[in-house]
């Protein structure tokens, strides 16, 4: 129970050698920021300011002292292939596939907020509009999400790459 307390409580700081993860972490519903920039230190003050465990390939992240002290949560991500990479996060960290899944904006890290149908009638194509009920709204982007084909593909290529099992149903 504390455990399952734990992983949700996890966000991450995705480093621009790894930046696929970004949009991976957050179809799975967690807080992810992803660095562009170029200085490594700004990264690593974000990530300790706001509780976020780094990801990357960059060795020497790993060597300063806040991740040695154990100050600062830290995975050195070994493959240059996504997929594999997903693999590692998910199963190093125990994350769950399934945590919050159309929880976050795959574009802007927001939470997402639930709306009516009435509320995306015209916003979302006709046959999207006639065939679901359940629609979610990014505040900041303002794309409308909705449980139709794409997401479903994506989620299962998730399932698939990473051997993930389904913890609940919706
Ligand atoms: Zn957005």
């Amino acid at each position: 129970m504390g455990m399952r307390l734990m992983i949700g409580n996890l966000k991450f700081m995705v480093d621009n050698n790894v930046g696929k993860l970004a949009k991976w972490l957050r179809i799975m519903g967690y807080d992810t920021l992803f660095f562009n920039g170029s200085d490594d230190a700004s990264m690593v003050s974000t990530a300790l300011n706001e509780g976020r465990v780094i990801l990357t390939r960059d060795t020497q992240i790993m060597k300063r002292r806040v991740v040695t002290s154990g100050q600062l949560k830290a995975v050195l991500i070994k493959s240059d292939e996504p997929e594999l990479q997903m693999h590692q996060v998910i199963n190093d960290l125990n994350l769950d596939c399934q945590f919050r899944p159309f929880a976050i904006c795959l574009e802007c890290n927001q939470p997402l907020l639930e709306r009516s149908k009435q509320q995306v009638e015209r916003r979302v194509p006709p046959y999207v509009f006639r065939t679901q009920n359940q629609y979610v709204e990014c505040p900041i982007c303002h794309r409308i999400y909705w449980r139709g084909t794409h997401w479903q593909a994506m989620t299962r290529k998730l399932n698939k790459f990473v051997g993930c099992q389904r913890n609940r149903e919706e």
